[in-house]
């Protein structure tokens, strides 16, 4: 079961792993937080933006080869960096819920699917969404309840990105919002990952993923995260999103596998 807190997390992350998984023949639920209807779109934030985000969600999943799709239903904080202030944010906002209560609704479809795996962020949310943030916490009490064997966290492996991004710099104008800088302290340093998983096989997947998400490549006013990755040449996206990387917390740090089911000791 892969956690994410918004339509369009899963193909940024986890979306060569969920195809890998499947193509080998796992059953793969995709569950998310919110519906992300205060996303940043062409269209204006709200139940329709919701609705269009969960209906391009179910096709990312379908290419992805997941059995099931489930949306928890909670409101999406939204863009700023701490969610806004509480009276700009849904009633329901996600990083507003009981993170018992939120994590029991996880815990029951763990439950229910008898997971042998979940996959959520890092504590750090990654580069700090406070959506993401909720989803480690919520995701590693669900994980106790259910008491799900293994739990990795999904991350990106900093220390190559900022390399390539101040290299990019040089040539390339990023977004206003795109700041290399905050890649610098965001998701994890190299020693600390556990998994590296070989997704290039599934690099045709992911990127029919990442383009399922159109709303989220519009909108905003310049080009969208979303949209400068879907730009990358074919050759060089197998290159650049051809790795995930995972936390395993109850595994050495200096652990290099390169499945979510390799068992340890290797
Ligand atoms: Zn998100």
């Amino acid at each position: 079961m892969f956690f994410h807190a918004h339509p369009d997390d899963e193909a940024l992350l986890t979306a060569g792993t969920m195809a890998m998984l499947a193509a080998e023949g796992h059953r793969v639920v995709l569950v998310v937080a919110t519906a992300g209807e205060r996303g940043l779109a062409e269209m204006e934030p709200g139940d329709a933006l919701g609705e269009t985000r969960l209906k391009e969600l179910y096709t990312s999943a379908a290419l992805l080869g997941c059995a099931r799709v489930e949306c928890l239903g909670y409101g999406d904080s939204g863009l700023s960096p701490k969610g806004g202030s509480a009276d700009e944010r849904p009633d329901n906002a996600f990083i507003d819920a009981d993170t018992e209560e939120a994590a029991k609704a996880l815990a029951a479809i763990l439950q229910e699917e008898e997971a042998d795996l979940l996959a959520i962020y890092d504590p750090a949310g990654g580069y700090g969404h406070p959506d993401h943030v909720q989803v480690h916490r919520v995701g590693r009490r669900a994980s106790e309840i259910a008491q799900t064997p293994i739990v990795l966290e999904a991350t990106v492996n900093r220390d190559p990105l900022v390399r390539l991004l101040r290299l990019a710099s040089r040539f390339y104008r990023f977004p206003p919002e795109f700041d290399v800088r905050t890649f610098e302290s965001a998701y994890s340093a190299s020693e600390t990952i556990t998994h590296r998983v070989n997704v290039r096989k599934y690099a045709k997947q992911k990127r029919a993923s990442m383009a399922a998400h159109a709303s989220q490549a519009s909108g905003g006013d310049s080009d969208r995260t979303l949209a400068v990755m879907l730009k990358v040449p074919r050759p060089l996206y197998r290159l650049v999103f051809g790795t995930e990387w995972y936390v395993r917390r109850d595994l050495p740090p200096g652990a290099r596998l390169t499945h979510p089911f390799d068992p340890w000791p290797p």
